[in-house]
């Protein structure tokens, strides 16, 4: 996990000393000495990270980083402000400027390495988005990037505080005030539990409770499935670097130091806010365009792009195992009469009903897909052909036994179905496998319709 790191310094053995221990650490060193050289590099080499220095002659490291984090191209790039002034007055406003983090000059290595690597899971998260991505694209999804970075407060966060003092909790209310529900836990064996209950976007965890282990619940947090992906910020006593570090190794987001100041407090949990709001939204943004290039409107099975993609490995697999792979190509007899007698909007209500049909009766490793307009295929693994022909059939009894009900004044509509099946033998490509099943579709069409025919 290496990341490329922009130190920013006016003062060249200050970018040095940072350089020589990212380096020694296998991190991507770039290197800046003014504000404005600093915004070229990252217009023109996008880091993962900033590392950028306050005090600086000309644009301050605050401008900077109010410019970078305005910026919709650049405003996800973390940004830590290294200061020489360990005043939270100079903190906070940093983090006004949309500043990810601070470290404090000298820099210590463990504080350096720790924060650092906890911005790059950022990244890495981002990285895996757009594989995935790529991987949309193969499947006929354009790629576009709508995701923005909102740098405006949230207001709608929901956090889960876990702590036994109560005194803590109702001071931590008063500073979060406005940003969101707060949730309590008082520690416990199952505070980590709780936490599952409800899709939290932040959790704050104590980790200096008498009678709960705070750095155990910190680690469960980060191995259930529902709370994996939620940020985490840990207070620590000042001092306890030791159980700091653990935690930050354990994959905690954040950290403040006691006694609390309240204001970096807040503007630390609004950040977390802010970039778990961005990565949700990169989520959904995901599954929303896999969905819309995988599915077919009319009837929400896969469409035809998916199926053959799919046919391909799951064809190959069951080529390696020396397993059956069937598939059914169906064909609805006579539906342009339905379109004729009923109209269009009554013919994609019959196409819907019939994808509803075949996705009932089919098991959950099958794959059913819309081939073309009244064309359907059914992908089933592991499937002899006279296992297919036994489906086959059901699906057919399951189409014309009962007739399509739409209450219609001009009464139900009867259905019927015409299935060509055919399984995959050593070295077919899913081309020839279809085209198999294609000919059999048409044998049964031409032996009277409402038929199953199994390939020869
Ligand atoms: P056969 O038994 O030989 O398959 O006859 P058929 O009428 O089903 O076959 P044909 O290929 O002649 O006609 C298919 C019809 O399906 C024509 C087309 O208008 C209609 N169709 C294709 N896609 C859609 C759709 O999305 N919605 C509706 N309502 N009709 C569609
Ligand atoms: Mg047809
Ligand atoms: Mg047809």
């Amino acid at each position: 996990m290496t990341a490329r790191v922009l130190v920013v310094d006016d003062v060249p053995p200050n970018v040095k000393l940072l350089e020589a221990k990212l380096t020694s650490e296998y991190f991507d060193v770039l290197t800046a000495f003014s504000g404005p050289e600093a915004l070229e590099v990252i217009a023109r080499e996008h880091p993962d990270i900033v590392l950028l220095d306050v005090m600086m002659p000309g644009m301050d490291g605050f401008e900077v980083c109010r410019r970078i984090k305005a910026d919709p191209v650049t405003a996800h790039i973390p940004v830590v402000m290294v200061t020489a002034l360990d005043q939270p007055s100079d903190r906070v406003t940093g983090l006004e400027a949309g500043a990810d983090d601070f470290l404090t000059k000298p820099v210590q290595d463990l504080a350096l390495f720790a924060r650092v690597r906890s911005l790059v899971r950022l990244k890495v998260m981002m990285d895996e988005l757009r594989n995935r991505k790529t991987t949309g694209s193969s499947l006929g999804w354009d790629e576009e990037d709508t995701v923005t970075y909102d740098n405006t407060a949230p207001t709608d966060g929901a956090i889960l505080i876990v702590d036994e003092q109560e005194l803590v909790v109702e001071r931590i209310a008063k500073a979060l005030d406005g940003v969101g529900e707060l949730s309590f836990v008082p520690g416990g064996e199952d505070a980590a539990d709780r936490a599952r209950e409800k899709n939290y976007d932040l959790i704050i965890v104590s980790l200096t409770m008498r009678d709960t282990d705070g750095l155990r619940v910190c680690s469960k947090l980060r191995s259930f499935e529902e709370t994996r992906h939620v940020p985490i910020l840990v207070m620590v006593d000042d001092g306890n670097t030791k159980l700091l570090v653990r935690a930050l190794e354990m994959g905690v987001n954040d950290y403040v130091v006691r006694p609390v100041d309240k204001l970096e407090f807040l503007a630390r949990v609004k950040t977390q806010l802010k970039r778990k709001r961005f990565a949700d939204k990169l989520w959904e943004n995901f599954h929303l365009s896999m969905q819309l290039a995988t599915t077919d409107a009319v009837t929400g099975l896969y469409n035809r792009h998916y199926l053959t993609s799919h046919m391909d490995t799951r064809m190959e697999a069951a080529q390696k195992q020396g397993k059956d792979l069937s598939i059914l190509m169906m064909d609805i007899d006579h539906f342009k009469a339905v379109n004729d007698t009923y109209g269009h909007a009554v013919g994609d209500k019959v196409l819907k009903e019939f994808a509803t049909r075949i996705g009932r009766n089919i098991r959950g490793v099958d794959l059913a897909a819309r081939y073309g307009g009244e064309e359907f295929v059914v992908m089933m693994p592991e499937t002899p052909a006279d296992w297919a022909l036994m489906i086959g059939n059901r699906l057919r009894e399951e189409i014309a036994n009962k007739s399509f009900d739409f209450g219609l004044p001009e009464g139900e509509i009867a259905i019927t179905v015409s299935i060509g099946v055919a399984t995959s033998t050593q070295g077919q490509t899913p081309g020839q496998l279809l085209e198999e099943a294609d000919k059999a579709l048409y044998e049964a069409k031409a032996s009277g319709r409402n038929k199953v025919v199994v390939a020869a």
